[in-house]
């Protein structure tokens, strides 16, 4: 444990004592030893700076809600932190146990209870991988559309805890627009169930809603019901390359009115992530002097009118002065077109050793002056930052890089600086910090940035009522 982190611990340390109870109520084969090599990936989740890193005192992976519930009130009595964790794929710390404790995984959770495909809902526990989901409703000939990118090793618990996007959020919205109803265990033990099958309720406070995105610290999901959508039969994929980033953001309005509708993507990729994702991947695009490309599909029931939206959102690319457009027509193209995106993230790690990965979002029409923005922040500190994200929700991922020449402590001042003149600016435009991947550890130091004190005061009045003694996920968001 870091000194600073020790130096203000208001919490206990996990005794003998209650791992002999935590190994009682989960099975003692279920329980591992915060310093044993198993538990080393317990510490980090997918933010690569090691300053955010931090071991738990023990890893428990509880079966089933009374399990947890179990936990949760031993938790409160004996005043030990608990971080709960899903797949660990986050992007801002939020998994991690900074401040020790219990690291509550829930991967044994993972059973797909029920496909109700009279009702449309999907109920889960929280540890499903979010690809299973989907190829569970394959079937049934319907989807779950508020997915994330990590869709094939993130689970279904984390994206509520989350509220996360994705690439087709332009058109389906995010995690949140489908979650109807969950089984909740609260930091004090109690199980409560908020909502159901039902589409509709306007019974008291909408519980449901708040918890939906509260990064794990007022309550742990360990079932939830989903709404799933007719899955489309017909999806029409196009790559389009624009002279500059500037006119590919321009055309993001009128490409998402194309043709009277919601197109199911609009991805912005810069020249630079093109280039080190095509190279690592060993894939070419014909790029030519483009230093944007916008990644765009449609979708739909029938051929024919994905066919003609298609061509709108096209046609409202060559109006907007587009260099090129590559129809991925082909079998096999979409999914080649897809992949480059994908890997975007994987490709520009082995990019540079150091950086950190960010998540703004704007109104979109405000997207061609962020990246103004950005390119000034370039030059004003002299790094790299590569830009790419869903630009339908005018949602980018800038990615600053630390120069070659910089030490450490160099680093850490300036991208400080950086960090606060990006999200000032997404402030002004009207947008925020963070878009799908949630402030946890990393964004805390910033929410003033763009949130009053009265609303942050807020939230902290609802975390006491939801956790008296402050053990849940402490010293995420704000706390
Ligand atoms: C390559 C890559 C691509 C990504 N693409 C996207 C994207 O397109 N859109 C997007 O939104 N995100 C994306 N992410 C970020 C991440 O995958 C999502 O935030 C995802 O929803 C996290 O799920 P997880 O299971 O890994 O959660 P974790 O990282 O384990 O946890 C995330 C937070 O949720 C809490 N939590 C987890 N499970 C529960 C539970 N059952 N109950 C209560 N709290 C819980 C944790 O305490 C933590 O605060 C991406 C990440 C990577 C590495």
């Amino acid at each position: 444990m870091s000194e600073s982190a020790q130096e203000i611990r208001p919490y206990r340390p996990v005794t003998p004592r209650i791992v002999a109870e935590i190994e009682a109520l989960c099975g003692e084969e279920h329980v591992l030893s915060g310093d044993s090599k198993a538990a080393a990936r317990y510490a980090h989740d997918q933010v690569s700076e090691a300053r955010y890193a931090h071991a738990p005192e023990l890893v428990v992976k509880p079966a089933t809600a009374r399990e947890v519930a179990g936990i949760m009130a031993l938790a409160t009595r004996e005043v030990v932190p608990v971080t709960p964790r899903g797949a660990g794929s986050g992007l801002s710390g939020g998994a991690v146990p900074i401040h020790g404790g219990i690291c509550l995984s829930l991967e044994r959770m993972s059973r797909i209870v029920e496909i109700d495909a009279k009702n449309r809902i999907a109920v889960v526990e929280p540890g499903v991988v979010t690809n299973e989901l989907d190829g569970a409703t394959l079937p049934h000939g319907l989807f779950f559309a508020g997915y994330p990118m990590s869709e094939e090793f993130c689970f279904v618990g984390g994206n509520v805890a989350e509220n996360a996007g994705g690439g087709r959020a332009v058109k389906y919205g995010v995690t949140g627009r489908y979650v109807v109803g969950a089984e909740v265990v609260l930091p004090t033990g109690e199980i409560l169930d908020l909502g159901g099958k039902r589409a509709k309720d306007a019974s008291g406070y909408d519980l449901l809603r708040l918890l939906v995105g509260s990064e794990g610290t007022l309550a742990i999901f360990t079932k939830v019901f989903l709404q799933l959508l007719p899955r489309p039969l017909h999806r029409s994929t196009t790559a389009v390359f624009f002279r500059d980033p500037r006119s590919a953001l321009e055309a993001v309005p009128d490409i998402v009115s194309a043709g009277g509708q919601l197109p199911s993507a609009v991805e912005y990729i810069d020249r630079y992530s093109l280039v080190e994702t095509c190279s690592a991947l060993g894939e070419s695009l014909p790029l030519g002097d483009a230093l944007a490309m916008l990644l765009l599909e449609v979708d739909g029931a029938s051929e024919s009118a994905v066919a003609l939206h298609a061509e709108a959102v096209r046609e409202a690319c060559r109006v907007r002065g587009a260099l090129s457009v590559l129809r991925a027509d082909a079998p096999g193209e979409a999914e080649r077109l897809w992949r480059i995106r994908k890997r975007i993230p994987w490709a520009l790690r082995r990019a540079a050793a150091t950086q950190t990965v960010e998540d703004v979002v704007v109104p979109v029409s405000a997207l061609p002056e962020l990246l103004d923005e950005v390119g000034r922040l370039e030059r004003t500190y002299d790094t790299r930052i590569p830009c790419f994200g869903h630009a339908g929700d005018g949602n980018i991922h800038a990615r600053p890089q630390k120069g070659a020449a910089w030490t450490a402590e160099e680093w850490d001042v300036r991208l400080g600086k950086l960090l606060t003149e990006l999200y000032a600016a997404a402030a002004r435009l009207g947008g925020t910090i963070s878009g799908e991947h949630g402030i946890g550890h990393k964004r805390k130091p910033y929410l003033p940035l763009v949130m009053e004190e009265a609303q942050i005061a807020l939230m902290r009045r609802i975390k006491r009522a939801f956790d008296p003694a402050n053990i849940l996920n402490p010293g995420k968001i704000f706390d």
